[in-house]
């Protein structure tokens, strides 16, 4: 599985689906750069969304909203004091982690802890580190680029938080080590700083002066009593603004103006797509976790008395729109969060889930907020008002919990169901979803195919003439022509290679149809289309294959 991964990643850069940012200048940690057919795959995907939560739909409109965020907005919302992971350094290592995702102490058969620096040199200071300060007088075996530490006793937490203890064998007295019931996921590595708060926001400043300068001029002066932090916390405030760490609250500040201007009274949603900004402790598995990232939002804001209906709509909806794309249903799963693990204000949350080749791991949560966000934003801003007025008629449908639902027309704060997805996790889930290598008959090497649902698929048609001559071009450009004015991504593959291997160039990046005229169609006008799947062929009139794709294509939503 993990070698697939890496062959999937190799066809990522070598076909451009994706790059590593500024690699001319050594490459930026976390950061991605989209190819052009990585770029494909992104819109294609953003576009079923769209098409599917918006256009098909008469209760959402959309909001394209600022990035740069000002900190009274995410103060409110609870992003600059509650919005941060635990963090852990690793006193050998110098590795950071988060300790929520990182794995237990492990040992080995006769029960060491087995320590893995990346290189001898690494072990022997990593050795000298252990035995003058981190556990003195400790028995430490160095091995290559292993050490192996004499265990006498260990007790794991009795609970989450509570500390445990590992007790190592010395010449003299044992020596206890503190065990907080994780390792440095690199290492095996029990030798950690204590956990502590770290805030995921990038903060910047919109000043025409440098904050540096700043900074200097406050402690240059500073001479009072209070911390310097507090003085130049202080300075920097009123230019403070962060990167948004979602697109929600953009949504949820504007909700009267939307409502207002396109007259729309709950349920109704506004959905956002766009950038959002996260200082992540760990970055991982390529596109997965990333510092900046893309995400699909929507914001369903309902009558408190119908939320538990809108929760459960959602929750299906949005999960049946990942099943329609998938390759393997199997794949993809719906995980409901405990009540622990829920936000204090929200009261279901579901998580959609892949199992990427490391494991399951979340692509979408759909959460029923409560009315907290605009509630937070009416109490903070001293204008907002986002109470609407339900005159519905009473009583109301089969939506309605009418336990929940006052008597007669009432005011209240909207219930918010949001769905929210990660695109770049998308693309990545659908592209191990449609990853396959093959072994045709007598081939040694597999090959590649991508089995992208047609949707998404970066070119939609490859029109290919069977050789070189010049004669075949006027109809493949007919035939491109026709595709392309139905706004259908087609390329004409002219590349002096046999016809096979420019429909296994094609099966390799998910073109699901190849177009071919050849010297029959010199003749009769007629095509053959190749299907990626099956490689079944078919002729047909090359003025037909158009509609012959529009069928394949928008067959789902006709
Ligand atoms: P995780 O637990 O993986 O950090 P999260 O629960 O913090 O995710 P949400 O705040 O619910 O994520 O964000 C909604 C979606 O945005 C996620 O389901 C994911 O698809 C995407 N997302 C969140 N953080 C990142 C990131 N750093 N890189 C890429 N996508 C992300």
């Amino acid at each position: 599985m993990a070698q697939s991964f890496r062959a999937l990643l190799d066809l990522c850069k070598r076909r451009g689906f994706l790059y590593q940012s500024a690699e001319i200048y050594g490459g930026l940690r976390g950061a991605y750069d989209y190819g052009p057919l990585g770029a494909e795959l992104k819109k294609n995907i953003l576009k079923s969304w769209w098409q599917r939560n918006v256009y098909l739909r008469d209760d959402v409109v959309a909001l394209d909203t600022s990035i740069l965020t000002p900190a009274p907005v995410l103060k409110a919302s609870g992003h600059v004091d509650e919005f941060s992971d635990l963090l852990v350094d690793c006193i050998l290592s110098k590795e950071r982690f988060r300790p929520d995702k990182a794995p237990q102490l492990q040992f080995t058969k006769k029960g060491d802890i087995a320590i893995e620096a990346p290189t001898k040199e690494a072990a022997m200071a990593w050795k000298t580190r252990i035995e003058e300060q981190l556990a003195p007088g400790a028995l430490v075996q160095q091995e290559g680029k292993q050490l192996l530490l004499a265990v006498d006793s260990f007790e794991a937490p009795a609970q989450e938080g509570a500390e445990g203890r590992i007790v190592l064998k010395s010449n003299a007295q044992p020596i206890t080590v503190p065990y907080h019931g994780y390792v440095e996921p690199g290492s095996n590595s029990p030798f950690l700083t204590a956990s502590r708060p770290f805030n995921l926001m990038f903060k910047t400043f919109l000043d025409p002066i440098d904050p540096i300068d700043r900074v200097i001029q406050v402690t240059k002066s500073h001479t009072g009593p209070g911390p310097v932090r507090q003085a130049v916390d202080d300075a920097l405030l009123p230019s403070t603004v962060y990167l948004r760490p979602e697109t929600a609250q953009g949504v949820f500040i504007n909700f009267e103006q939307v409502a207002r201007t396109m007259n729309k009274k709950p349920p109704f949603g506004i959905a956002q797509v766009g950038k959002s900004f996260r200082n992540e402790i760990r970055l991982e598995h390529g596109i997965f976790r990333t510092p900046e990232f893309e995400q699909l939002e929507l914001e369903y804001f309902v009558a408190p008395w119908e939320a538990h209906h809108w929760f459960t709509y959602w929750r299906n909806q949005r999960f049946q729109w990942w099943l329609e794309l998938a390759c393997h249903k199997e794949r993809f799963r719906q995980r409901d969060h405990g009540a622990g693990e829920m936000a204090h204000y929200a009261s279901g949350c579901t998580d959609v889930e892949y199992e990427f080749p490391w494991g399951w791991g979340e692509i979408e949560g759909v959460a029923h907020r409560g009315n907290y966000d605009l509630t937070q934003h009416m109490q903070h801003s001293s204008i907002a008002n986002f109470e609407v007025l339900d005159d519905s008629p009473r009583p109301s449908s089969d939506l309605v919990d009418t336990c929940d639902m006052p008597d007669t027309p009432t005011r209240y704060v909207p219930h918010v169901i949001e769905s929210s997805c990660g695109l770049n996790r998308a693309m990545l889930a659908y592209l191990c979803d449609a990853f396959h290598q093959i072994k045709d008959g007598k081939q040694q090497q597999p090959r590649s195919v991508l089995r992208l649902h047609p949707t998404l698929a970066p070119i939609k048609c490859a029109v290919m003439p069977l050789t070189g001559k010049a004669e075949f071009m006027p109809l493949v450009d007919k035939v491109t022509r026709s595709l392309r004015r139905r706004g259908w991504y087609t390329v004409v593959e002219a590349q002096k290679l046999k016809i096979g291997k420019r429909y296994y160039r094609h099966d390799e990046i998910g073109t699901p149809w190849c177009v071919t005229v050849d010297y029959q169609s010199l003749e009769d006008e007629t095509v053959t289309i190749r299907e990626r799947d099956s490689g079944e062929q078919k002729r047909l009139h090359w003025r037909e294959v158009q509609q012959f794709v529009g069928e394949q294509l928008l067959g789902d939503d006709e």
